[in-house]
């Protein structure tokens, strides 16, 4: 309020001092009265005159405010300019703080491993984070306010989005058919739209790798039951000589031998994949994982084949050592000695060796000189329940997933599976184990006491 003071002040004394400085005019040529009346009406419009003028550079200020302070005038003006300069800076400051809100909020929808977008009433694009502008192949920016049928054209993503109903996610192929994008529209506001987007091409393919996997195993085991349903049929409608009947048991036994075997690996691979990775600091002796392996392998093979073992024990007599687990180990060795030996027809040979490289990674080779793999096949052969030959692998106790066993044990150590082939003359199976797992220990006190006790670890299945 002492702003209106003020101004009824300052109007006030103008017209007084004109009024009286009219009287005393007035007084000089006998008319005192119309000197004073004269004076008061000059004197308020001289205030007038003042106050427009003072208006007016306030009126300037306002119009092109360009960050200057508004004009630092005394009464009146002076507190208006103040207040609207007041209220300005706070709007402007809560513009300020509401920006790098909707920038914090923006760059966290951006941060969003999903794809979101916003449509207009007329399914124009309103925003969109990078990852929706990838799943719909479109440019946020150039694209922005184009409606999206224009840009996406996919019929199901199209016909889903003009239904109205959007009850379920709907799945079209990405841009360039570059997998699948799942679309989920959520209407929000007034009629506009919120798109959800996810690429579930990974997805998709594990869950048909799952379906296919289920599907190979019950193919797997049905075969033998089938067999083996047919045998007890046999046995129990027929009268069978006792050499037929041991013979249908023999036939049987295999084929239980056979789901065994499978389950076993089953089991494995199952654990393999579901325990956490091998102790880096369990030393294993190379020598003693050979010595497991041979005795199974020289049964197997029956002295149809020439084996030859090569050896991991220095010039004193100590083993070279990796670290890791010692069943996960043996059954990767034994699996690659097992194929070797089903895979080499009789008079071949097998040579198993470890070698460890001067950078200090470990080798341990198994080479026949078998039937071979051609080329093509290579690539898969790690695959689950991949074959080369479907009947020989089984005819020779094969689950199809050896191999499979065999890459799971080596990455988990860290290492690699190095395969080499020429069909006709032989294979080369390679462990490939990193410096950082291999330890050359010369003194066969110092591997006795860093070794791992045999047993130890989870037992793990052998099968080729
Ligand atoms: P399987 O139980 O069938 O042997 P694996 O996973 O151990 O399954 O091997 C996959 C396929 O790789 C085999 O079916 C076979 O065709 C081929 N294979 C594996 N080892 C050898 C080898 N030493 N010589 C030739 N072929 C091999």
């Amino acid at each position: 309020m002492g702003w209106l003071v003020t101004r009824l002040l300052a109007v006030s004394l103008s017209v007084l001092l004109a009024s009286l400085t009219g009287w005393l005019v007035g007084r000089a040529s006998q008319l005192p009265l119309l000197g004073i009346l004269l004076g008061a009406l000059l004197g308020a419009l001289g205030y007038a005159l003042f106050d427009a003028l003072r208006g007016q550079r306030f009126l300037t200020w306002l119009q092109s405010r360009n960050g200057a302070s508004a004009p630092r005038d005394a009464g009146f003006w002076g507190e208006v300019g103040y207040r609207v300069e007041r209220s300005t800076r706070l709007l402007e400051q809560q513009i300020d703080r509401e920006k790098i809100r909707l920038a914090q909020f923006l760059s966290a929808i951006e941060a969003s491993p999903n794809g979101v977008m916003l449509l207009d009433v007329n399914d124009q694009i309103e925003w969109c984070n990078s990852v929706a502008a990838d799943h719909f192949g479109i440019d946020p920016q150039r694209d922005r306010l184009q409606p999206i049928t224009n840009l996406v054209r996919a019929p199901s993503f199209v016909a889903h989005l003009q239904t109205g109903q959007y009850g379920e996610a709907v799945s079209f192929p990405g841009p360039g058919s570059r997998g699948t994008i799942s679309v989920l529209i959520k209407p929000y506001g007034d009629a506009m739209k919120l798109v959800l987007s996810q690429d579930t091409t990974e997805r998709e393919r594990s869950d048909s790798m799952r379906r296919g996997f289920v599907a190979n195993v019950s193919h797997e085991i049905r075969t033998p039951l089938t067999v083996l349903s047919g045998f007890i049929e046999t046995m129990s409608s027929l009268q069978l000589t006792e050499v037929e009947r041991r013979r249908v048991i023999e036939l049987m036994a295999q084929q239980a031998q056979r789901m065994q075997l499978l389950v076993g690996d089953l089991l494995t691979l199952a654990q393999l994949e579901g325990s956490p990775r091998p102790p880096a600091d369990r030393w294993v002796p190379v020598q003693q994982l050979l010595k497991q392996v041979r005795a199974a392998a020289e049964a197997l093979s029956a002295g149809r084949h020439t084996l030859v073992w090569g050896n991991a024990v220095g010039s004193d007599g100590g083993s070279d050592l990796i670290a890791g687990a010692e069943q996960e180990l043996h059954s990767a060795i034994a699996n690659l000695v097992n194929n070797a030996i089903r895979y080499t027809p009789s008079g071949g040979a097998v040579h198993v060796s470890w070698i460890v490289r001067a950078d200090g990674v470990g080798e341990l080779e198994v080479r026949d000189t078998g039937i071979g793999i051609a080329k093509e096949h290579l690539p898969r052969l790690t695959e689950r329940f991949y074959r080369v030959d479907g009947s020989r692998s089984r005819d020779t106790g094969g689950t199809g997933l050896g191999l499979s066993i065999v890459k799971h044990v080596v990455q988990r150590h860290g290492g690699e599976l190095e395969i080499r082939s020429d069909p006709g003359s032989g294979s080369s199976f390679k462990l490939v184990f990193p410096a950082a797992r291999v330890r050359i220990v010369n003194s066969p006190l110092e591997w006795e006491s860093t070794a791992s006790q045999p047993g130890e670890d989870t037992a793990l299945g052998m099968a080729g």
